[in-house]
């Protein structure tokens, strides 16, 4: 179900891995589009001709920069920080920002990466980006994790700009961090920029919505993917891994739809309450008190916490991958597919291994990838960045609306341009090659820049 790369795109993978010495997670990124691509080559000869591939595996620019802050006991310390801007064919850059220990360069190069065809998949007029540092804001105070962002935004601020360059967050920036970022933009630049920064807080500048978007959009994701399969969501089995934002809105909108989620994790293990997880007591525990989700089975007695488990071993129909990168590989795949899985959503980036999408996509399973099903996220930033450019805020009701008509469109674009190029029901050839044309179209139009 996967087509090999053609020579024409195998001659450009190597050159990217040339390029790109020891970036494995953005070979694995580009490698995934470019497995897409051929059939569309042939459509349209100009993307080659104006070797359209080559210069979307280039990022625009790509800025690396020194963050030293000092700690609660005045001990200096010293992050790295990075913004690459990708690709602004259709708009600002637009992408979220990552704090997390694991963060370098190949990182956020697969995540801007993924970022611009998502954008352009949105329908809204936003390029891609994505930022981030290798500070790691756990175990950290308030105070420490102000006086980080507040280094970290003294150099992006000249990057950004409600016209050049739009963040957002990602893993470990939440609204937390986003309110000290956006304090320090709007103290240096003397500008209340409102659409500089996306993912505020309600009362200065936020939408309603946003917080639940990424989540609750994955959701309809799959609730579209099962509605074209004559199914639904009622009464279905899941797991979602993870237990930050993505999967707290993702639980609560599978909740909503009559779902019953049976576990979830963090880094150190997972939880299973086969009852159903109670969401208000993840919520407390990270949301509020920035615990271990260890911590839930003091409050259950019938959960059930495995320290270093495997989420993907528990039977489930339904699976959504909500924490990072890589965490399914081909052997979790089989087991989920063993198991009686039938659909596949994921919150997060990339969860897949490439030997796991294959074998979602040989079963024959509902698999929604992240470019397409994650895109709710960035999609509702798009809407804040509306809200704040007529200086107007909208309801819940009215903007979770719009969201869940994106996500639906969203849905049949991919849907139709997998049956249009040869590959019915496959939503990674869908995804890649809808999104790559939507920027593409427009990068012939503005000529060579
Ligand atoms: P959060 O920081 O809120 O939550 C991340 C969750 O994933 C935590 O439970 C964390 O556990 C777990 N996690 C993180 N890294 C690892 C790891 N290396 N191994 C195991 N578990 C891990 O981040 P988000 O919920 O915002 O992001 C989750 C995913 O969704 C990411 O892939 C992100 O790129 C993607 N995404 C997010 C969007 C958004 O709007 N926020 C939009 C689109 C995609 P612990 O607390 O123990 O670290």
């Amino acid at each position: 179900m996967i087509a090999a790369l053609s020579e024409k795109t195998e001659a450009i993978y190597q050159q990217v891995i040339a390029r790109n010495p020891g970036e494995t997670e953005f070979h694995q990124a580009v490698k995934e589009v470019l497995e897409s691509l051929s059939p569309v080559l042939v459509k349209y000869p100009e993307f080659a001709e104006q070797k359209i591939i080559e210069r979307i595996c280039e990022p625009e620019r790509q800025i690396i920069f020194r963050v030293p802050w000092q700690d609660d006991h005045g001990e200096v310390q010293i992050n790295r920080g990075f913004r690459v801007q990708f690709n602004s064919a259709i708009g600002p850059y637009k992408g979220g920002l990552r704090f997390h220990p694991s963060v370098y360069l190949g990182i956020i190069k697969f995540l801007g990466f993924e970022q611009l065809f998502k954008n352009a998949l949105t329908g809204m007029p936003i390029g891609g980006g994505k930022g981030g540092s290798d500070f790691d804001p756990k175990g950290k105070s308030d105070n420490e994790v102000m006086r980080f962002c507040q280094s970290f935004m003294t150099e992006l601020y000249r990057h950004l700009g409600e016209y050049v360059d739009v963040p957002a967050g990602d893993i470990g920036v939440g609204g937390r961090e986003i309110g000290y970022l956006f304090g320090q933009y709007k103290r240096i630049t003397n500008k209340y920029e409102s659409g500089v920064l996306t993912g505020k807080g309600i009362g200065w500048g936020g939408s309603l919505v946003r917080k639940e978007a990424t989540g609750y959009g994955t959701t309809y994701f799959v609730r579209e993917m099962l509605k074209a399969r004559k199914d639904t969501l009622e009464g279905k089995t899941c797991v979602v891994s993870g237990s930050g934002n993505v999967a707290i809105y993702t639980i609560e909108q599978l909740m909503k739809q009559g779902a019953r989620v049976i576990a979830c994790s963090d880094s150190h293990g997972v939880v299973r309450h086969d009852e159903g997880i109670d969401l208000d007591l993840v919520k407390q525990l990270k949301e509020v008190e920035r615990r271990r989700i260890a911590d839930y089975v003091k409050h259950h007695k019938d959960a059930h916490y495995v320290a270093g488990g495997n989420i993907w071993d528990i039977p489930c129909q339904v699976a959504m991958p909500s924490a990072t990168q890589n965490e399914i590989n081909g052997k979790d795949a089989a087991t989920l597919v063993k198991n009686g899985c039938i659909a596949v959503g994921e919150g997060a980036n990339m969860p897949t291994v490439p030997e796991g999408v294959r074998v979602f996509l040989d079963a024959g399973i509902a698999y929604g990838p992240g470019k397409a099903a994650n895109a709710g996220g960035v999609a509702t930033s798009a809407l804040e960045m509306q809200q704040n450019a007529s200086r107007d805020s909208w309801t819940h009701e009215y903007t979770e609306h719009k969201l869940d008509e994106i996500m639906t469109r969203i849905h049949a674009l991919t849907y139709e341009t997998a049956a249009e190029f040869g590959a019915p029901g496959n939503y990674v050839v869908g995804a890649n090659i809808a999104g790559f044309i939507m920027v593409a179209k427009p990068m012939v139009a503005l000529g060579l820049v």
